[in-house]
């Protein structure tokens, strides 16, 4: 008995060593300090294309009574602060609309940390549970104008990468062919690339691409448009990165009229409690027209490094599912 629980207890030890090493080698990794400068570079392209285009900066919020529902279950991350509940922020969807209630304010953006509490299933090449989106939203926006806008900013970061990162490319072996736009992004919609590839139609297409595409047209989160001229379909859409890296942004017009928005709250059983001073803007009318998108940062540094994994552009391990977290 006492052998056993010996052995066992050096087991332990030896396994919380090789998780320790483990951590050590990811910081230690030689082509990392080359993935954090390309990194460092996509957020200066994108600060830059976003102070070109007046497209005002606001700081983030990390917690907050009524953050993004999601379209999947995470697990539980609830705070409280002074008696209130909040949440960790999943996004700032609701803020991005809220803070539109300024007339000043046309056009904003959030460089924004979000935890996303993952279940371990989601411990694949595409998911962390806490990374960072740019996330931006626009007064009177459109699906047109997001497409045209995330294109623009997409060429603009990757001629900066190209002209500013020759070391960093180098170092990491890479080309820049991934990074050569032709054509405009083609746009498809789910119903036909579902007909074509079936369920699984988003990693097939992305495999078969070469270069970034649209998909229009989700089921999801009742703060997403739906097509009031096509019942049953949604003003919404995803930018694919090619060659299987997946989905890369997130985004859609919004509900911003109360009918419409307990509408769509009730097609889910969503819990009106928790949003009744959001339904109560709606309600007077305070909530305006916007259509916006968040884009994350690790999933455009994983494309453009051609990243095995998106944990391979962290320091510090964030994959769900793991073990055990050192940092
Ligand atoms: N931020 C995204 C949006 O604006 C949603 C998301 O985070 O998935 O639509
Ligand atoms: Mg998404």
């Amino acid at each position: 008995m006492e052998v056993c629980s010996l052995k066992e207890k050096m087991i332990e030890k030896e396994r919380e060593l090789e998780l320790l090493n483990e951590a050590v080698d990811k910081i230690k990794n030689p082509k990392l300090p080359y993935i954090l400068r390309v990194q460092q570079s996509i957020l200066r392209a994108v600060d830059d294309y976003m102070y070109k285009n007046k497209i005002t900066r606001m700081m983030p919020l990390m917690m907050a009574p009524i953050t993004d529902t999601l379209n999947h279950s995470v697990e539980e991350s609830a705070l409280f602060y002074q008696g209130q509940e909040f949440d960790v922020m999943k996004s700032m969807i609701f803020h991005k609309q809220a803070t539109l209630m300024n007339k000043g304010l046309e056009k904003i953006y959030i460089v924004s940390p979000n935890i996303r509490l993952e279940s371990s299933e989601r411990g694949d090449k595409r998911h962390l549970f806490e990374f960072t989106q740019v996330d931006f939203e626009f007064k009177e926006g459109t699906m047109e104008m997001v497409f045209e806008f995330m294109e623009s900013l997409v060429r603009y970061v990757f001629e900066f990468i190209k002209k500013e990162c020759t070391e960093e490319f180098k170092a990491l072996g890479l080309t820049t062919d991934h990074l050569e736009l032709k054509d405009t992004f083609k746009k498809y919609r789910t119903e036909e690339l579902e007909e074509k590839y079936g369920e699984d139609f988003e990693r097939i297409a992305s495999e078969k691409a070469t270069e970034p595409f649209w998909i229009i047209n989700h089921k999801r989160e009742f703060y997403d448009a739906e097509d009031l001229d096509n019942k049953g379909t949604y003003k919404n859409y995803d930018l694919i990165w090619p060659k299987g890296y997946v989905e890369g942004l997130s985004g859609g017009e919004r509900e911003y009229k109360y009918d419409r928005i307990i509408t769509r709250m009730r097609e889910i059983n969503q819990d009106e409690e928790r949003f009744k001073d959001y339904i109560e803007l709606a309600k007077r009318g305070e909530l305006v027209k916007t259509a916006g998108a968040g884009f994350g940062v690790e999933r455009m540094t994983r494309f453009i490094c051609q990243l095995n994994q998106i944990d391979d552009a962290t320091v510090f391990t964030r994959k769900p599912g793991k073990e055990k977290y050192i940092f």
